[in-house]
């Protein structure tokens, strides 16, 4: 499904990612770790279109993803959520979902469809996807409510949500249960494999939690200071001395 050759981004002096390559395939679900810094981040960034590659190609679906304009991506079935939770604190949790099944994520429409009778029927579309979602991820309950003031461990949930709505085959989740708690993560990677199994959805999730990235992933990449260190089952990566000492050399 995605094949990443010789990806290289610099930032000035930085070479955030230098000459990464990996393959995913369809239906599994990777994890991608490494230390603060070591361009994960930008990793999706590229993959979205939001940074430019200095050098490298990547394929998707036999296309040339980097070839791609960036507001083609939701189209073409890439969706991700947001280290720092990208969602409107003043809609609801309904409607921060509708916004992802409209793949365009224009809030605005949403406002105009209430007062065009032509696109009402748009609307109701949207949010059948969105209430769809929302019950796979149990936040049903809360669909009307406004995403300020939820707890972290909820919103981290209508983030995935709103991803899930745009009825994505490439699903980019960065960082999607760091600060929850024991519990949470736990409901998480539930939902998560649930979601896998059942919606033929190919992940790639960076995490710095390495119980959840270890428990849930089917292959772990680590990068550090832009490059590919290990890739293999969790268990694999987990005891690989480069591995340990690129996260005990920063701790
Ligand atoms: P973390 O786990 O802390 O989120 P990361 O692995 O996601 O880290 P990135 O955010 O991809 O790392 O950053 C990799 C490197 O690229 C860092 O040195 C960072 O400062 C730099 N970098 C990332 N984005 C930019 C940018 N827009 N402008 C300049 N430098 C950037």
């Amino acid at each position: 499904m995605l094949e990443v050759h010789d990806l290289t981004v610099r930032f000035g002096g930085i070479t955030a990612l230098d000459g990464v390559g990996f393959t995913v395939e369809r239906g599994e679900m990777v994890g991608l770790i490494g230390p603060n810094g070591a361009g994960k981040t930008t990793l999706f960034n590229c993959l979205t279109r939001r940074y430019q590659a200095n050098a490298g190609r990547v394929g998707y679906e036999g296309r040339d993803l980097l070839a791609e304009p960036p507001h083609a991506i939701a189209a073409l079935g890439i969706a991700r959520t947001f280290q720092n939770l990208g969602l409107f604190p003043r809609m609801s949790v309904r409607e921060n979902t509708m916004v992802g099944a409209h793949h365009h994520g224009r809030a605005g429409f949403l406002t105009a469809s209430l007062r065009l009778p032509g696109v009402r029927r748009e609307e109701a579309r949207l949010r059948a996807e969105a209430d769809e979602v929302l019950e796979r991820l149990n936040l049903t309950a809360l669909a009307d409510h406004p995403a300020a003031g939820l707890p972290f461990g909820t919103l981290k949930r209508v983030e995935l949500a709103r991803a899930l709505a745009a009825r994505p085959k490439l699903l980019l989740l960065d960082e999607p249960v760091n600060g929850l708690s024991h519990a949470e993560v736990d409901e998480f990677s539930g939902a998560l494999r649930a979601i896998r199994d059942d919606l033929d959805v190919t992940v790639i999730v960076v995490e710095h939690h390495m119980g959840f990235v270890m428990g849930i992933c089917d292959r772990v990449i680590c990068l550090d200071f832009g490059r590919k260190i290990a890739e293999g089952p969790p268990e694999q990566v987990q005891r690989d001395p480069a591995v340990i000492e690129a996260y005990l050399g920063t701790a």
